[in-house]
């Protein structure tokens, strides 16, 4: 039988860096399940349940959702059984404690940890334009219209008020767990800025590919 090669990996970085455009592309690449937290996130408030109505409380002004909820379902997600042979996380971590919490429960190490590096200034331009379609596509008002006739939607944590606290928060919380994965000797640094195909290009790169 021949295995695949496992591939277990992060990426990270501000909002709007490109990550969750990124992921989709490079999950086709490495054929491993895109885990998203805030995806997770997203559907659980559509649903409408209890939970939902608690997330989208946290979510809509930019604020994290508590480490103690946040942990238990992304490590309950990692467990199944399409992620045993290497997933890509999204969104997740993005505190230090979640990244140590990750750590213990891993079986097998990480592969690789990919920041996507774009500076605050290029954030906020990003973020107030994304729309998305129906089935997730993501598009930018002005750099990457939909096409005519497709119906786009903007996320409610993509005001310039959410976006600021976004941004706060991504520097107080998460950045912190760049020298956790340093120290670790699995952190690479990729440019995110450019067009998303260079991005892509360059993230395939420092993935071997
Ligand atoms: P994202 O789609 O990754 O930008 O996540 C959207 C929102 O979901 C974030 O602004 C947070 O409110 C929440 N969220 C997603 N992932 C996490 C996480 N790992 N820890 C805490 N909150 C999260």
């Amino acid at each position: 039988m021949v295995h695949e090669p496992s591939m277990r990996m992060i990426l990270v970085g501000p909002p709007g860096a490109g990550k969750g455009t990124q992921a989709a592309r490079l999950v086709d690449t490495f054929k491993i399940p895109h885990i998203s937290s805030g995806d997770m996130f997203r559907a659980e408030v559509k649903s409408g349940s209890e939970l939902g109505k608690q997330l989208d409380d946290y979510m809509k002004t930019g604020g994290l959702v508590p480490d103690e909820v946040t942990i238990p379902i992304v490590l309950k997600r990692l467990a199944q059984a399409d992620c045993a042979n290497g997933f890509m996380l999204d969104g997740f971590p993005r505190t230090r404690p979640q990244a140590e919490a990750l750590d213990k429960a891993m079986e097998k190490p990480l592969d690789a940890v990919v920041l996507i590096e774009v500076p605050d200034q290029l954030i906020v331009d990003r973020i107030t334009g994304r729309r998305s379609d129906k089935a997730g596509k993501i598009y930018h008002i002005k750099f990457d219209p939909p096409p005519p006739g497709v119906e786009v939607v903007q996320r409610k944590d993509d005001t310039v008020e959410a976006v600021t606290t976004r941004l706060a928060k991504y520097h107080s919380e998460t950045a912190p767990i760049v020298p956790f994965y340093e120290s670790k000797k699995i952190l690479k640094r990729v440019d995110g800025v450019g067009e998303p195909d260079a991005v892509t290009q360059r993230l395939k790169h420092s993935l071997g590919k």
